[in-house]
């Protein structure tokens, strides 16, 4: 068999794996890459040919696992798409929103690009891509054997967002298994990470492989003390935050709060249309949750609060610059690059009475990093805003598994001849990763760049 990293290699974006094996060609995730210009340049580069491949394992529906699909389809490929139904559903919403997010761009995105004299760049793909995308995709069921010519494989719960998947494969008389991404453990809705069973191969992610994460315990001790604070100052709570996961465990403890009256009066605007129907298909997909979540779901629903308001339209969430009095703004994207989260930090963030709380990673180069490492002033809207507000970072919300739980989940997938690849990290984490693996008595492991093959 042979492996040929078409992402997420030496990098954490654009997980696609090709695997050949006789006449079979088949793909784990065609994801976007994202982050650096470099990255998103190789967006357009497959090792194949599109319509020579066989089918597609999706292992869950953030962009930079599904975010090339629509290219694939574009550029010929006629098989299937293989997932969960959550991930389906959820990979649906986050296709579409990618591509209009695009679509909205590519002008401002060309005009900028022509004034720096480079080439202007031409749309991957549309949202009639993204509806042409829909009808691959074939809804599979937790812990079932499924086969497509010599191939067999099987979803297990990898505990990351909701339904996402970590994939056993058979193939060639042996045991293929892909992590997908691996989820944090104590997350308040979803399940932990399912124990895997022994591979003869495992790609593992190793996004979070060289650091330990803070409980979710304790981050949301930080969390509530972060809001109540900002409350006792009369001040507003602003939360920069992704629309899948992040947004719907934060609904989740507020609502907590309420109910065991830790939250004062005040009005928490979820301002995201993709947040609000992401947490809609959460209660469509209850085999995903906690077992005792559910149970609350069916009984009192599991977002609902009086104090909690979705604003859709854009004129809904214009009105929340005009609010006086307590709030918390939960708001869109996660890292300030865009999205409406830039309007309520233009219109709150010089106001010392008010907080900005990250509760996830904020990436070189992003506005959030500049908050977060104390800039004084920041650009936003071609308007220089001074930043008084208290800025708060909370840690521990990760989805991701951090070293000792990745390596326990290794430990668990592999016997001693087990062949490991590590992808999904930076290069850096990766060999510290790397060394951890080895002491653990694992011989044999891979370290594959971009593009690079692997034949086993
Ligand atoms: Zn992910």
């Amino acid at each position: 068999m042979k492996i040929t990293f078409n992402g997420a290699a030496g990098v954490v974006t654009g997980s696609c794996h090709l695997i050949e094996t006789g006449n079979t060609k088949f793909l784990l995730d065609c994801g976007l890459f994202q982050g650096s210009e470099e990255l998103e340049e190789l967006n357009g580069k497959f090792t194949f040919k599109p319509e020579e491949i066989d089918f597609v394992i999706l292992s869950h529906g953030h962009l930079d696992h599904c975010g090339r699909l629509p290219l694939l389809v574009k550029r010929g490929f006629k098989g299937k798409i293989f997932a969960t139904s959550g991930t389906i559903d959820i990979s649906r919403l986050i296709l579409l929103d990618a591509a209009q997010v695009q679509q909205e761009n590519i002008k401002t995105e060309n005009r900028r690009r022509l004034r720096e004299g480079k080439r202007p760049k031409e749309l991957l793909y549309t949202t009639d891509d993204v509806f042409d995308t829909f009808s691959h995709f074939k809804e599979c069921s937790f812990y079932k054997w499924y086969s497509v010519g010599p191939i067999k494989f099987k979803f297990h719960d990898a505990g990351h967002i909701l339904c996402s998947e970590f994939i056993e494969i058979e193939i060639e008389g042996k045991k293929l298994i892909f992590s997908g991404d691996i989820g944090n453990e104590g997350k308040p809705l979803i399940k932990d990470p399912e124990e895997p069973p022994k591979g003869d191969i495992v790609l593992i992610e190793t996004t979070y492989g060289n650091r330990k994460h803070k409980s979710f315990k304790e981050s949301v001790e930080e969390f509530k003390e972060a809001i109540l604070s900002t409350f006792k100052r009369n001040g507003v709570v602003l939360i920069p935050t992704f629309a899948l996961e992040r947004a719907q465990d934060l609904l989740y403890i507020l609502k907590k709060m309420y109910e065991k009256r830790e939250l004062p009066p005040c009005k928490v605007f979820l301002d995201s249309p993709l947040a609000i129907s992401i947490t809609k298909t959460f209660k469509r997909h209850p085999e995903c949750l906690e077992e005792k979540v559910v149970k609350e779901m069916r009984e009192r629903g599991l977002f609902n609060f009086p104090y909690l308001e979705f604003t859709k339209t854009v004129e809904e969430s214009k009105k929340i610059n005009y609010y006086r009095g307590r709030a918390i703004i939960i708001a869109g994207n996660g890292m300030c690059t865009g999205g409406r989260i830039l309007h309520h930090i233009k219109h709150r963030i010089w106001d010392k009475n008010n907080s900005i709380v990250f509760v996830g990673y904020q990436a070189e180069g992003t506005l959030g990093r500049e908050i977060v490492e104390g800039k004084r002033k920041v650009k936003v809207f071609n308007e220089i805003v001074k930043v008084n507000a208290k800025v708060y970072t909370i840690n521990g919300f990760s989805s991701h598994a951090d070293q000792p739980q990745l390596l326990h989940w290794l430990k668990k997938a592999s016997h001693r001849e087990t062949q490991v690849i590590l992808v999904h990290g930076e290069r850096e984490v990766q060999e510290a990763f790397y060394g951890k693996v080895k002491e653990a008595g694992i011989n044999k492991v891979y370290l594959p760049k971009l593009y690079d093959t692997l034949e086993l």
